[in-house]
């Protein structure tokens, strides 16, 4: 199996994804995957792999696996122990479950049937949702989950090793350890070291986020089950959730905007509002950044490829990441898997996923710049909310929407600004 357009390249491989080449010839690559001449070396007999993955969050686990089953060499890494921490709601839409297969039950910590909007702690409305509706996870578990599945389909993991220095082929890991693959995956998240090292990605829009999980009575528990709450009246340019585990609320603030200084103060306030979290102890504050998909910038070099949130895939609207994630991830190994030159991976991004949330950006930005009117018109509209349903089963995508619900706006957005105006 040949890899389009990588012919230039003197790699000693046998057995690889490329044809034997002359031996032991190491090229590094530097910004762009030009051959930094300098750093030429001879490789004596290490390990090596087809591909390598930066990042065993979803996008790099998902990436994997579906390498693994097809009998690509894969070498997963990441800088944390699993199970770990990550800041996330933990909603799954409902369409990514077949995708990842079945959860065990230790994994699956709730579903969610109904979502209650609200505006600045003000009247709610509730919005039901077909079954299965949104599938609840904490993160460590899921990570965790989706890492062992690729290992049982054949990836060797490495955890605890942070990529340090990047080439295009090669990770140095900050335990000083060296691995070279014909191809490396960055699935490392927003700051991606990955992306930096081969200068992809140079301007990307950030949003944050912050989260906490949150012990409550088993009465308000109960009470809760089978709701998350969505408030648009916390956070400029984003929202306010609580969503119901298992055991305990997962609570949290995101926005679009790149700083939010009080945006701890903001959760607080949000959740003193909330009786059910009033005066509880919000645990596991953490905070990160939300890498906003904007365009259409390139996403492959000669040998990378980023995945997920390294390649800035997360919904503007929603903050939605995780779906994006997998399904990057799945496209890249099948355009590696099958020989396919790397460019069709990045045009496929374009066409299944960058396209569509192009146009929920430009939702977000006509929602968010006027939140308090955008809720009253939009949010509590049937006809939004069933775009709203549609859209979370998968049924429909943002650029059929995006016309509707925009004459939908711009007509009574404009009637209600011209009536106080009046
Ligand atoms: C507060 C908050 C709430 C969110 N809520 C939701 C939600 O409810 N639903 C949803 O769908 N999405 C949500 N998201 C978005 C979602 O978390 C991400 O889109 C998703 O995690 C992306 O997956 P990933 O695999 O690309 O990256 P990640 O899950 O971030 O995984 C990246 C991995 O790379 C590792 N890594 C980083 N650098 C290196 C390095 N140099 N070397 C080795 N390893 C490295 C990290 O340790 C990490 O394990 C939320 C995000 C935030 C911030």
């Amino acid at each position: 199996m040949t890899l389009p357009g990588l012919s230039f390249i003197a790699f000693s491989c046998p057995g690889t994804l490329f044809p034997a080449a002359p031996p032991r010839m190491v090229g590094w690559f530097g910004a762009r995957g030009q051959i930094q001449a300098k750093r030429i070396e001879f490789v004596e007999s290490e390990k090596r792999y087809d591909v390598i993955i930066a990042g065993a969050g979803p996008a790099g686990t998902a990436a994997g696996r579906m390498l693994a089953e097809t009998g690509v060499r894969v070498l997963i890494l990441d800088k944390a122990r699993f199970p770990r921490l990550k800041a996330c709601g933990g909603g799954l839409s409902p369409h990514i479950v077949p995708i990842v297969g079945p959860l065990p039950e230790d994994v699956l910590e709730a579903s969610v049937g109904r979502v209650r909007f609200s505006y600045a702690g003000g009247r709610p409305f509730d919005v039901e949702l077909e079954p299965p509706g949104i599938v609840m996870v904490m993160r460590d578990l899921f990570d965790n989950h989706l890492l062992q599945c690729a290992q049982q389909a054949g990836c060797e993991i490495r955890e605890g090793r942070e990529g340090t220095a990047v080439a295009a082929v090669e990770v140095v890991t900050d335990g000083g350890e060296t691995w070279r693959s014909e191809l490396l995956l960055g699935a490392d998240g927003p700051m991606s070291r990955v992306a930096r090292s081969v200068g992809l990605l140079p301007r990307r829009s950030m949003g944050i986020g912050l989260s906490a999980e949150t012990d409550v009575s088993p009465e308000d528990l109960e009470r809760w089950g089978g709701t998350a709450c969505i408030d648009f009246g916390v956070v400029p340019a984003g929202y306010g959730w609580v969503f119901p585990k298992r055991n305990h609320l997962s609570c949290g603030v995101a926005t679009t905007l790149p700083r939010l200084p009080d945006i701890r103060t903001r959760l607080y306030d949000f959740l003193d509002r909330i009786p059910a979290t009033k005066n509880k102890i919000h645990a596991r504050l953490q905070g990160h950044l939300l890498p906003y998909c904007d365009g259409t910038q390139t996403l492959v070099s000669r040998r990378t490829l980023l995945v997920g949130d390294a390649a800035s895939l997360v919904d503007p609207l929603t903050g939605e990441g995780i779906h994006f994630a997998v399904m990057s991830g799945r496209m890249a190994a099948r355009v590696i898997a099958e020989g396919r030159p790397l460019r069709e991976y990045e045009e496929q991004v374009n066409d299944e996923i960058r396209l569509d949330l192009q146009y929920a950006a430009r939702l977000a930005s006509l929602f968010y710049r006027f939140p308090g009117v955008s809720y009253r018109i939009g949010v509590r509209s049937r006809r939004a909310v069933g775009f709203f349903e549609e859209l979370l089963a998968g049924k429909r995508t943002y650029r059929s929407v995006h016309a509707e619900l925009k004459s939908l706006f711009s007509v009574r957005f404009l009637r209600s600004i011209g009536g106080r105006r009046a």
